[in-house]
């Protein structure tokens, strides 16, 4: 697995890769890598001949109180399980590498998709990470990129970032990754001691809880959001960030549901703020 910390040795192999006419699939990631990262390779192997990770935990993303310092890190790590995944070259580039000037000038911002949910919460998350995906996407110049259904909304901003501004790269979005016990798996569940280790299980089983009402016949948005309140509420250390039942497309709210439709959630536990979502077809 080849090793590149440049913008300029990523576009040296990427054209070498490129004369060989070898078709590139590109995983962005922030690093401290777990079985939903490695998901997101196994589909950009089926599907590519080479397959290039980034590990790049942008501080334009985060806002001026959340953990980008504290945010888990172990690149060595992350090194030996991306080779191990069949990972042909991690790109690794330092802040300033990637930002010459910091804050830039530049940013690439999706309107009002990127202002709902965790948009709302996170001012400025998403012109963060469309700025970075907009750079690393001109940088590794992809056939196409894979990226987790655990950031739903992540990935609708990003389709309807590359629809807008004709970028030639497909946007694949992989299901989630979950322990055997239904959390969904992100790097931030090693900030969650044991007691909330268990207590995060709420946010997977209040979507669990709207899926069978659902299927028992309960269609109403504000009823099924009541039903997942009260689930949560049972934590002692959960707070909600959001709980909302939208568009799978738009994520603009609905009240009925009747098509494909997102049901996504943001919870505190302690203070660990962990996201999860679930899409239901929806049937008139
Ligand atoms: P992150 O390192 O958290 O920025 O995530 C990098 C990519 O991995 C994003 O596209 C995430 O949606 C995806 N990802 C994170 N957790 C999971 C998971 N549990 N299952 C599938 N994909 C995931």
């Amino acid at each position: 697995m080849k090793i590149i910390y440049t913008v300029e040795q990523m576009r040296l192999w990427h054209k070498g890769e490129r004369q060989k006419g070898k078709k590139i699939g590109f995983v962005p990631t922030m690093g401290y890598l777990h079985e939903g990262h490695l998901s997101l390779v196994e589909a950009a192997k089926c599907e590519n001949d080479t397959v290039v990770m980034s590990i790049f935990v942008n501080p334009l993303q985060f806002g001026p109180n959340e953990d980008y310092k504290t945010y888990p890190r172990d690149i060595e790590r992350d090194t030996h399980l991306a080779e191990k995944a069949g990972v042909d070259a991690i790109f690794i580039p330092e802040v300033n590498e990637m930002y010459t000037y910091y804050p830039q000038l530049t940013t690439v911002e999706v309107k009002d998709i990127s202002e709902r949910l965790c948009g709302a919460s996170r001012p400025g998350h998403f012109t963060g990470v469309t700025t970075v995906v907009t750079k690393l996407f001109n940088i590794v110049q992809p056939d196409a990129a894979y990226f987790g259904q655990k950031d739903y909304q992540q990935v609708q901003v990003i389709k309807q970032m590359v629809a807008d501004l004709n970028m030639p790269v497909r946007v694949i979005s992989v299901p989630i990754k979950r322990e055997t016990d239904g959390l969904a798996m992100s790097s931030r569940n090693t900030y969650l001691s044991e007691k909330e280790r268990q207590e995060a299980l709420c946010l997977n089983e209040a979507l669990l809880l709207c899926k069978d009402s659902y299927e028992k016949g309960e269609k109403n948005a504000e009823i099924l959001k009541e039903i997942m309140v009260s689930r949560i509420r049972k934590e002692p250390s959960a707070s909600i960030d959001y709980i909302e039942i939208c568009d799978a497309d738009t994520l603009k709210p609905v009240d009925k549901i009747t098509k494909p439709t997102a049901v996504a959630l943001a919870v505190k536990i302690g203070r660990t703020r962990l996201i999860d979502n679930m899409v239901i077809r929806g049937e008139k």
